[in-house]
Formats: structure tokens, C-alpha cells, sequence
């Protein structure tokens, strides 16, 4: 079972994550809790390139790419041939979302360029967990407490050009998509409206 969080930014992907593995362990699942950018030792480097400086839109989305290729091989692939529940934070739609809806490559070159790794690699469900930019752009800062990187500094248009990409995809696909709405309940209710669309499905 692959399972897939994606949103802007701190919309809590993270920590529903979290919740949604302990459940699974729980129920004696192997799961496999996993991220992108970010999930394989080479794809920590490449995220460290990716986050430190400005760079042509393919380029990011080719860096994006080398990390997915890298994690669904060596990661994602093996532990659902084991059986596992694979969790992942952030996957393909982020891409469509920031590098096609956010900075207007084409959906059609990135899906052709993925097809050659991924191939037949989908989310079982994707999790969309949406709400308004501005407060998430300040809810990840006052969770890292930290300076912005250069993606929560962009100008707020990017932000909603990539939230309106998410809904665009979540409505082509709405058998894939869970779309819930974080903007209000807190962490724990989300997390059980979670549970309940996989419980819905007999996962
Ligand atoms: O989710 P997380 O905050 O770890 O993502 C790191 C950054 O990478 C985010 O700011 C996100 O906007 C960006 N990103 C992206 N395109 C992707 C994946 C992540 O722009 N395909």
C-alpha cells in the first residue's frame, strides 16, 4: 500500500505522517515512513542543492527527479514488494504542483520524463492537505524557528499558483485524491478523518 502526502507548506504532512504509521504499526504493518525530497542518502544532497539556491526550473525538477528515480528504486519499490505500507512525504504531484503549476514547465514533459522511472510506480491515495498559504507559510516558520529557505520566500502568487495546481490534480483524479481541508481542526482531527477514508476503502 503506497501512500502519498502532499500540500503547501506547513500543512502538517509531516506529522500526519507520523500518526498515520504509529496506527499502522499498531495493527502489526511493517510501514515504511519516508520523504521527499530527502529519502535516500543521495537524495539528502540533492535536496541540500535543490534548497540552497536559485536554478532554472528544469534544473529543479531534474534534481527532483534524480532524487525520485533513486528513492522509488531503492526505497519505495522494495518495501511494497515486502508488503510494507509505504508513507510517503511529498511525491510526483509536488512536482507537477511547484514546477508545473508553480513555475510553468509542462505537465506533459515531467509526466513523459517520469514515465521512464516510475512507469507504472502510483500512490494507492494521495492525501491533500490544503490551506491558505499565508498561514502556512507561517506556520512552517514558527515551527522551524528558523530563516525561511528560499522556497517559503518566494512571493505569495507562487504559493496559491501551486494550491490552485494541487485542487486542479486532486480533480482529475478524484479516486486517488483525499482532499481535507487543515486549516481549522487541529492535528488529531485530521488525523482521524485520515483514518476513516482508508478505513472506507477496508486498508
Ligand atoms: O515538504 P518540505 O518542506 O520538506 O519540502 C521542501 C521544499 O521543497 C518545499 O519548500 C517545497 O516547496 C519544495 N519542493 C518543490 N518541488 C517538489 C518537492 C518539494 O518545490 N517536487
Amino acid at each position: 500500500l503506497f501512500i502519498t502526502f502532499e500540500g503547501p507548506e506547513g500543512a502538517g504532512k509531516s506529522t500526519q505522517a507520523r500518526l498515520l504509521a504509529e496506527w499502522y504499526q499498531a495493527k502489526g504493518r511493517e510501514v515504511v515512513l519516508t520523504r521527499e525530497p530527502g529519502g535516500t542518502e543521495l537524495g539528502l544532497a540533492l535536496r541540500r542543492i535543490v534548497l540552497s539556491r536559485p536554478m532554472r526550473p528544469e534544473t529543479e525538477f531534474l534534481l527532483y527527479s534524480a532524487d525520485r528515480a533513486e528513492h522509488a528504486a531503492t526505497v519505495i519499490r522494495p518495501a511494497l514488494q515486502r508488503g510494507a505500507v509505504v508513507l510517503c512525504d511529498r511525491w510526483m504531484d509536488s512536482s507537477l504542483a511547484y514546477q508545473g503549476y508553480g513555475r510553468g514547465l509542462s505537465l506533459e514533459w515531467m509526466q513523459a520524463v517520469s514515465q521512464g522511472f516510475l512507469g507504472g510506480l502510483r500512490p494507492h491515495l494521495t492525501f491533500l492537505l490544503t490551506l491558505p498559504p499565508r498561514l502556512g507559510l507561517w506556520r512552517a516558520r514558527q515551527r522551524r524557528g528558523q530563516e525561511p529557505d528560499r522556497f517559503e520566500e518566494e512571493e505569495l502568487a507562487f504559493h496559491e499558483r501551486v494550491l490552485e495546481g494541487f485542487h486542479k490534480l486532486a480533480e482529475a483524479e478524484p479516486q486517488r485524491f483525499v482532499v481535507v481541508d487543515v486549516q481549522h481542526p487541529p492535528a488529531e482531527a485530521v488525523q482521524q478523518r485520515l483514518r476513516e477514508a482508508l478505513r472506507e476503502r477496508g486498508w
